[in-house]
């Protein structure tokens, strides 16, 4: 049995800026983030989103409307570039550290490496557990988050979206968000392949994937 029952790791991509404030800021509402270099800083302890008898812990990370427990919440920073209005660049080194930590949080907790879905509504099964971008989390498990497209933004430069049409609702990304968490996915479960293989992975600096 896992230490602790985790059911999902939910990606994010934080408004804020880059800078200390701006982590300050943002520490409340997730486990941990992932610095421009790719670096890791710890935030909520990760035992704060099981809940209790009574419900969840006064300390736990808000990082996802109506879907915090069971979930980890993992996010890049320096959305915004630290200018209001303007969008700043997830760099390589946020999208590699986020696939490795997501990796080493899937293979302790043993979290399938899957989209979760919900098909009860179509006479079919459910399982909310696996990892995935805010973005997808209306669509997979029909929990309304308000329009929240983070973290897979459609960038030019990212190769696995350049088949796709750069739209802009919300309903016309949906299939950019699947395209981009599917890679995401892909490289989470060759890193826990790996893990479960009992090989030793290099994690970023600042993370220890047995630290609560
Ligand atoms: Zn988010």
């Amino acid at each position: 049995m896992p230490d602790l029952p985790y059911k999902r790791i939910i990606m994010h991509w934080t408004v804020s800026g880059e800078g200390p404030d701006a982590i300050k800021y943002d520490r409340k509402f997730y486990h941990g983030l992932i610095l421009k270099d790719g670096s890791f800083v710890r935030a909520v302890t990760l035992p704060a989103n099981i809940p209790l008898k009574w419900g969840l812990p006064h300390d736990y990370a808000p990082h996802t409307a109506s879907l915090n427990s069971w979930s980890i919440g993992l996010s890049f920073v320096g959305m915004a570039a630290g200018k209001p209005g303007v969008m700043g660049d997830l760099s390589a080194a946020q999208w590699r550290s986020g696939v490795l930590i997501a990796a080493a949080w899937a293979h302790r907790f043993g979290i399938p490496v899957q989209l979760p879905y919900d098909n009860k509504p179509k006479g079919g099964t459910e399982d909310s557990r696996g990892i995935l971008g805010h973005c997808e989390v209306e669509s997979a498990l029909r929990i309304a988050q308000s329009g929240k497209w983070d973290p897979w933004y459609p960038m030019t430069d990212w190769p696995w979206t350049h088949s796709q049409p750069l739209a802009i609702t919300a309903k016309d990304l949906q299939p950019v968000h699947r395209a981009i968490g599917d890679q995401f996915r892909a490289e989470v479960a060759a890193v826990v392949a790996r893990l479960q293989a009992g090989e030793t992975v290099a994690m970023p600096s600042g993370f220890d994937p047995l630290a609560n």
